[in-house]
């Protein structure tokens, strides 16, 4: 039917019908452009938020890798312009040592497998290796996996930051573990042990995780430990300790060892919580300063002992003698002092020889340490007069001490000749000290009485005469 042949009933229906569809299809344009608009509007949102991510690539990828889109920081963060990444494999970015791992990561992906953030190295167009932070997710048309899209964020510098703390926590480590030193961590509220090295444990011969459940105060000898304790307590109070205190403990072989600790205090919320501890082992050094001590002990008592006699002599009676004195004063207890001088010597000498009278002197010298009681000491006073003081006795406890000595004497044989036996015999004087009495005129009395012994034909003791 043309349009001339049209009735116009036709063309009325026909009219209609036009208006009808122009209404639905500008309708359906209007709807259109709605949808476009808002498309376009959240694509602009969504890309300029891609786009301006700092330090973000936004991109996808196929099955195979091959990239589809990268966001515009891509060229300031990798220096590649759009046409260098797109269609090419992601590979072609990442260094050769990583592809396997990649392709591996990426096909779990793709295959359903749920990953999260991967690390991966990636080349900048400099040849910088550079680390991101991957995070993808699938894409997926008509229901199938097509390819995945993510970001990846720049985690180079932070990556850097995490090795060298890495290391540096590895080099504490191993300084912690190979130190010559003895290196450990205190927990002053347990008292115990919370972290100590390869040395500390040998020392004790415990292992890391035994060490802790020990205190390093069970560690040390009975001496040391109080020692230990009272600088702890001093410490918690918050008094002054002395640094660098030095501790003796008793080796895994039983062996006593010394340790000087180096330490510097932990503070927490609640306060003191305890120490970090370097201990350097001076066992050497102890051994020397103990060696030395007892050569200067030696050294002192051959300067107050006599070489024949082996008794102490003149200088050290009197040292002794004014001590004794003042503490009898001082505690009004008795003080003894005898004065022992041989008999009839010379004629000893001139007729057997000085030798035979030196070793007259050494025995005699025997004999008279033999009757002492440990608080009593005696001296060569001179040649062959001998001196003795009796703390905390009076003279008639002193008589005693001097006949036990004239008795001991007595039974001595000397043979300076073949075949020939000597004895000899003593004249003691023997006073007691009387209080406030001046030292001379006490040895003076004394020096009298002996005197006196021999006066009254000797080989006798002359006590002062009872009041
Ligand atoms: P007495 O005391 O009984 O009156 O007579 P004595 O012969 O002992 O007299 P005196 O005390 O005067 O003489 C002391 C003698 O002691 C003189 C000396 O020969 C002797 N003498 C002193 N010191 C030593 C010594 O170190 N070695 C020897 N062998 N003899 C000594
Ligand atoms: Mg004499
Ligand atoms: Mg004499």
């Amino acid at each position: 039917m043309n349009d001339q042949s049209k009735t116009k009933h036709d063309l009325i229906q026909e009219l209609v019908f036009l208006r009808k569809r122009i209404a639905e299809l500008s309708q359906y344009e209007s709807e259109h452009k709605q949808v476009e608009e808002s498309l376009r509007e959240s694509e602009y949102k969504y890309r300029s938020l891609i786009e301006n991510m700092t330090d973000i690539i936004f991109i996808t990828i196929d099955l195979e890798g091959k990239i589809t889109f990268v966001s515009k920081r891509t060229k300031e963060i990798l220096g590649y312009e759009n046409e260098e990444t797109i269609d090419r494999n992601i590979l072609n970015f990442i260094p050769e040592e990583a592809h396997q791992s990649t392709m591996e990561k990426l096909q779990k992906g793709m295959e359903g497998e749920k990953i999260k953030h991967v690390q991966l190295p990636v080349t900048a167009k400099s040849g910088k290796k550079l680390f991101f932070d991957f995070s993808f997710s699938r894409i997926y048309k008509d229901g199938v996996v097509v390819g995945a899209q993510g970001t990846a964020v720049d985690i180079t510098e932070r990556k850097q930051i995490e090795d060298m703390l890495r290391q540096s926590e590895l080099n504490y480590r191993q300084l912690f573990d190979n130190a010559p030193a003895a290196i450990y961590q205190v927990d002053f509220r347990t008292g115990k042990f919370l972290k100590a090295n390869d040395l500390i444990c040998e020392y004790f011969g415990c292992s890391q995780e035994e060490i802790t459940s020990k205190s390093p105060c069970d560690l040390l000898t009975k001496e040391s430990q109080i020692l230990f304790l009272e600088r702890l307590n001093q410490m918690v109070i918050g008094d002054k300790v002395p640094e660098d205190p030095e501790y003796e403990f008793v080796d895994k072989n039983g062996k006593r060892r010394w340790l000087k600790l180096n330490s510097k205090n932990i503070y927490d919320s609640k306060g003191l919580a305890g120490a970090d501890v370097v201990a350097h082992e001076i066992t050497e050094r102890k051994l020397a300063e103990e060696a030395l001590r007892k050569n200067e002990q030696r050294y002192l008592e051959l300067s107050i002992i006599d070489d024949l006699t082996q008794l102490y002599n003149s200088r050290h009676f009197y040292a002794q003698l004014k001590r004794e004195i003042e503490r009898s004063n001082r505690y009004e207890q008795p003080l003894t002092l005898l004065l022992l001088d041989l008999d009839n010597f010379k004629t000893f000498n001139d007729t057997y020889g000085h030798v035979e009278g030196d070793y007259v002197l050494s025995r005699l010298g025997q004999v008279v340490k033999r009757c002492l009681r440990e608080t009593d000491s005696a001296y060569r006073y001179g040649g062959e007069e001998f001196t003795i003081m009796l703390p905390m006795t009076t003279s008639e406890e002193g008589m005693v001490t001097a006949k036990r000595i004239q008795m001991e004497l007595r039974k001595e044989a000397f043979s300076p000749v073949l075949g020939q036996e000597v004895y000899l015999t003593v004249s003691i004087g023997l006073a007691q000290y009387k209080p406030k009495e001046e030292m001379k005129a006490f040895v003076n009395r004394v020096d009298q009485l002996m005197y006196q012994a021999k006066k009254n034909g000797r080989d006798r003791i002359c006590p002062e005469p009872q009041r």
